[in-house]
């Protein structure tokens, strides 16, 4: 018989209303060669083509793989002094992101002003 994906240990390092966020962060984990995943706390089993509201996305890495995630994330975060403000609420931003970390807005816009 069949079992569904055995669920493995896993533990959130990462959430935000944002979901391009959680993906910007994941993809920093991809690359790093972290497993992850994103869940959402929303609709159930069906999510998928939902479209993202207001609900907050979760992103999820296997046990072992915690505390090389949480250094990644935390390296992402203070990655140089060359922070970014956000133009939308102020908070400093890693150089390499493109989009807030906390609220999602974009970071490269630099045409207002
Ligand atoms: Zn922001």
């Amino acid at each position: 018989m069949k079992r569904p994906q055995a669920p493995r240990h896993e533990t959130v390092v990462f959430s935000s209303l944002n979901l391009a966020t959680v993906h910007l962060v994941r993809s920093t984990l991809t690359r790093e060669g972290i497993p992850s995943r994103i869940r959402r706390d929303h609709l159930g089993p069906l999510a998928g083509e939902t479209p993202m509201d207001d609900a907050r996305a979760e992103l999820l890495v296997p046990d072992a793989f915690v505390a090389e995630a949480t250094a990644v994330i935390d390296a992402a975060r203070q990655a140089d002094v060359s922070d970014r403000p956000c133009p939308a609420c102020g908070e400093a931003n890693p150089a390499t992101f493109e989009i807030c970390w906390q609220c999602g807005a974009d970071l490269d816009e630099d045409a207002d002003g």
